[in-house]
Formats: C-alpha cells, sequence, structure tokens
C-alpha cells in the first residue's frame, strides 16, 4: 500500500480513492506504537527496580567491569588492568596521543572493540564509576560497585584534564528531525520538500524545509522556510479539524473500510474453496447412502473433512492478518488527540502520520490534504519566508568538494570573509558575491570541470532564491 513509507498523491482524486487505505495502516502502525510506549515503561519500571539493588540494569557496561549470573557487577580484571594502565600513564605526564599510541600497541581496545580515540579515552577518565560508585541515571550508591581506581589517582585525572581542557565542548547537536518529511511537496514543481539544516555565519543553528529543486539545482521560485514555523502552522490546523463530527465520520469510514479490505480475494478463494469442499463431501454422502462401496467412499469423506480442517485454518490466518476495527475502538482512539500537548513530539507525529495524507506548500500558504474519504483539504496562508542564513554551511561544503579535488592542490579555497563582511544580508547583496566574486572564481578553479562549476553555481544561486 505505501512504497517506502511515501505515498505520492498526485490529485485530489486520487487521495479520495487511496486515503482511507493509507489512514487504516496509519492508525494500526500508531496503536501499535501506543502499546510499544507501555511496554518500554515496564522495562524502565524493571531497570529503575534493579538499580535500586546496584544490579546491572542492561545498559552498557564500562570497561573493566562485567556481570555475574545474579546481574551483579563484578572486575574483568584484564580490562581493569587496561583502566589502571589508562590512569598511569595519564597522571604521569602522558598526553592523550601518547596513550593511544602505547594501547593500540598493546592491543588494547575499547568495549567495542575499536581502537581508543582521543573521546573514548576521555569517558574513561571521567567515569566515576572506577571509584565503586553505581550510578544508574539519577541514582548513585557508593561502594555499590567493585571499585578499580584510588581517589587520589581519580582526582590527579581530573586536575590534569580540568587544565589541559582547551575550548569549550560544542553545543549538542540539536536533534534534526523533520516532521513533515515525505508528506510536504513543492506546491510550484511538485517535487519533495526535505529539511536541511546549517550554521549561519554568527554560529547559530538554523533548520528549513527546502524544495529539492532548489537543493539539487535550483529553479524553482519556491522559498525555502523555517521548519519550526511550518510545523506549528500544520499542527495547529490539524487539531483544528478533529471536531466530533469529523472524528464520527472518520471512525465509521474506517470501519467501513476494514470490512472491504477483508473481503479480499484470497478470502474469496478461500471461502469458496470451502463451500466446494462441502458440496463434495455432501455428495459423497448422497452416495454412500445409495449402497455405494463403503469403504472407499468413507475414505474420500475423511480425506475431504480433513481439507476442509486445513482450509478453514487458513481462513482464519487470513482473517487475523486484516484485522477488524470497530467503530468504537477508532473513535476511542481518535478522541485522544483532540487533547494533545502540542508541544509534546510524539504527539506531533502521531497527527502527522495519522491524519495527514499531504502537504502542497507555496510560497504564501498551503494546502494540506487530510485523510478522509471525502478528501477534505485545507488552505492555511502562511507569512513571507524570512532571509535563510545557511551560507557558512554551503562555504564549508563548497570547501569541502574544492579540498577533495587533489588537481586544485592546497590554498585554493573560498574564504569565510565573503559571507561575513556584511552584517544586512540582503539578496541583492548575495546575489552579487555570487555572481561577481564566487562564479568566476569557481570559473578558474574548475575551468577543465565545467559540470562542477555548473553545479556549484546553481546552489548557490538557488540559495539566495531557494
Ligand atoms: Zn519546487
Amino acid at each position: 500500500m505505501k512504497k517506502n513509507g511515501v505515498k505520492v498523491l498526485s490529485a485530489r482524486e486520487n487521495i479520495t480513492d487511496d486515503a482511507s487505505g493509507i489512514l487504516i495502516e496509519g492508525v494500526l502502525e500508531s496503536m501499535a506504537e501506543y502499546y510499544s510506549v507501555e511496554l518500554a515503561q515496564k522495562i524502565k519500571r524493571g531497570m529503575a527496580l534493579s538499580a535500586e539493588k546496584c544490579l546491572y540494569t542492561g545498559a552498557g557496561l564500562s570497561l573493566g567491569y562485567g556481570v555475574d549470573e545474579n546481574k551483579r557487577y563484578i572486575v574483568n580484571a584484564e580490562e581493569a588492568a587496561a583502566v589502571r594502565k589508562i590512569f598511569e600513564l595519564y597522571i604521569n605526564g602522558s598526553n592523550m596521543a601518547d596513550i593511544i599510541r602505547h594501547l593500540n600497541a598493546n592491543g588494547i581496545k575499547t568495549r567495542l572493540g575499536n581502537s581508543y580515540s582521543k573521546n573514548s579515552l576521555r569517558t574513561v577518565l571521567i567515569n566515576r564509576r572506577y571509584l565503586g560508585i553505581y550510578i544508574y541515571k539519577d541514582t548513585e550508591i557508593p561502594g555499590g560497585i567493585p571499585r578499580i581506581i584510588d581517589d587520589a589517582t581519580f582526582n590527579r585525572a581530573q586536575e590534569i584534564m580540568a587544565k589541559n581542557k582547551k575550548a569549550p565542548a560544542r553545543a549538542k547537536a540539536v536533534e534534526e528531525f523533520y516532521l513533515l518529511t515525505t508528506k510536504i511537496h513543492c506546491g510550484y514543481c511538485k517535487a519533495a520538500i526535505t529539511g536541511v539544516s546549517g550554521t549561519s555565519h554568527t554560529g547559530a543553528f538554523y533548520q528549513y524545509y527546502q524544495c529539492v529543486t532548489n537543493k539539487r539545482k535550483g529553479g524553482c521560485e519556491k522559498k525555502t522556510v523555517k521548519k519550526g514555523y511550518i510545523e506549528d502552522k500544520v499542527i495547529e490546523e490539524t487539531v483544528k479539524i478533529l471536531t466530533p463530527e469529523y472524528i464520527e465520520m472518520l471512525s465509521r469510514s474506517i470501519e467501513d473500510c476494514c470490512e472491504k479490505e477483508r473481503n479480499t480475494d484470497t478470502l474469496k478463494r478461500i471461502s469458496k474453496l470451502i463451500r466446494d469442499n462441502e458440496k463434495g463431501t455432501a455428495n459423497l454422502v448422497k452416495a454412500l447412502e445409495a449402497g455405494k462401496a463403503a469403504d472407499v467412499i468413507s475414505a474420500q469423506i475423511e480425506k475431504r473433512q480433513q481439507e476442509k480442517a486445513d482450509l478453514e485454518a487458513q481462513l482464519a490466518m487470513e482473517k487475523i492478518q486484516r484485522p477488524v476495527l470497530k467503530y468504537d475502538q477508532l473513535k476511542f482512539f481518535f478522541e485522544r488527540f483532540t487533547k494533545g500537548d502540542p508541544d509534546d513530539i510524539n504527539y506531533r507525529k502521531a497527527l502527522v502520520d495519522i491524519f495527514i495524507a499531504r502537504i502542497e506548500l507555496f510560497n504564501d500558504h498551503m494546502i494540506i490534504y487530510y485523510n478522509v474519504s471525502d478528501g477534505q483539504k485545507t488552505s492555511v496562508p502562511i507569512g513571507e519566508p524570512e532571509k535563510v542564513p545557511l551560507w557558512g554551511t554551503l562555504v564549508e561544503d563548497l570547501n569541502k568538494a574544492i579540498g577533495k579535488d587533489a588537481s586544485l592542490g592546497a590554498g585554493f579555497r573560498v574564504g569565510h570573509s565573503y559571507f561575513c563582511a556584511n552584517d544586512v544580508v540582503d539578496d541583492a547583496w548575495l546575489n552579487a558575491v555570487i555572481e561577481y566574486e564566487l562564479v568566476p572564481l569557481l570559473n578558474e578553479y574548475w575551468f577543465d570541470e565545467p559540470s562542477n562549476v555548473e553545479n556549484w553555481t546553481a546552489r548557490l544561486r538557488g540559495a539566495v532564491n531557494g
């Protein structure tokens, strides 16, 4: 029914035909998800209970530890020796690179069998479990597990690390989750619209939806829009349609559709075979009554009865695979969506998955096609898209492409200065930079590779006009 999770509905008529089918799948998936969330909560409760007793909860084990048959932590002697070696080298003045060399030379690997990196080494050096502290989420129980490192060594390592600490670690990567992917399409060129993200020249992190045509080669008039703005609009509108009348109509039409779905060819075929079987048996019984060869006919009747039992089993299997959702069940399920928290990502995801068939995005409005049998849709005005500061990322990508091209040699790169020079980033300024500075530069770099020039020119232009 769905191809790779993407259902392309290009016209309203198609939506009318297929939407209830998609909707059933969406509802089933979502129900399954709901049940698995419950299961996950049970597992979590089980883990918390284990934590109270300082037992292994099933999360990753730190290097140096194992678990016995009662789920108690024990020391893995070989790994613990590696942990002590790492601390010893570090507090005696070896730097990370020295330690990594030592570990590699001695064949000491991480828990996952990889060579150590600075990062994994750091993970070892800051792990307070080595002091014998049992740690699970917010629970810390000193003495809860065997100790591997003494306090003095551990504290010395922390001091050295604090001293060597360079620039603060980068801010945690913002989770890139695009709610509308697969459902959202460009209203102008009908291409998909996908998520793009990047860092501006000020270092701020941005997420957008961009027409794929513009991402690849440019040329579509669809402007790139802010992710949060469009997603909020879609959620707001979708909650509005969840009226009691709508839910009633939806539940009825899905129930109907389930009934129809069950009337498939396979079901019909098996049912017919069962009827044929019954007829045949009835004829054999008549023959038997008429005094024909009794033992032969009895054997045939028995064979037919066995066949019938097999067919009935097949029929039952087929029905299980096509569950019938009942009106009351469906109504209850949909009503829960009228009282969700619009900021809850799971709620937002369920709303989009279940109720929305397709979104067509234009510059000043979007059309949301809902998953209902009468092809309900709504047109939502949207504000003028803001200018998209994806320059930093684009320039980085461009420099990477240039860097990969060995024929250009070192030293060729586009300076960030092109993008930081001007605080007022407007189309006219960007266009001028692209046309009079960057495109000539690209022509020079790739004079023998016009396809590279063409490709990058389009990307740069697309970033302004897309
Ligand atoms: Zn487009």
